[in-house]
């Protein structure tokens, strides 16, 4: 399976709870998370990208290669690619990326992040990124 994040999607991936833009949305996001927790999956290399990714591929927003909120997302990538210390063109497997969030990410990095994001208010992502930060 090839895999493509764009830098905030990181995050959201260790985050995500099967919520999500629309049905199919929702299952092409499960099914990547399904690969990358598997053991074959830990490994494999995830392409960074500045552009619409494998998450994004079925999003009712997408429009080519960008999305219809561009500027909300170009500012979550930043932020991101920086904390994460990543950029496009990088290659790094879940398991990996899994120990940088937890190298790297603090409770206030995540809060000023991730503020422009719609789903912060409901505290997933918060809850998630404490327990992965304190058990790694
Ligand atoms: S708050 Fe939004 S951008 Fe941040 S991890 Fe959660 S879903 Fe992703």
């Amino acid at each position: 399976m090839n895999i493509s994040f764009r830098p905030h999607h990181f995050l959201c991936a260790l985050s995500f709870r099967g919520e999500g833009y629309s049905p199919q949305f929702i299952a092409n996001f499960s099914g990547i998370m399904r690969y990358l927790n598997s053991s074959s999956g830990e490994n494999a290399l995830i392409n960074v990208v500045g552009v619409t990714d494998s998450i994004c591929a079925p999003c009712p927003s997408k429009r080519n290669d960008h999305c219809i909120s561009q500027k909300k997302i170009t500012n979550l990538d930043k932020a991101h690619a920086e904390i994460l210390n990543i950029q496009s063109g990088d290659k790094i497997s879940w398991k990996d990326a899994k120990q940088r969030i937890a190298d790297r990410v603090t409770l206030e990095k995540f809060h000023q992040a991730c503020a422009p994001c719609e789903w912060k208010k409901f505290g997933w992502c918060e809850e998630v990124i404490k327990i992965h930060i304190n058990a790694n």
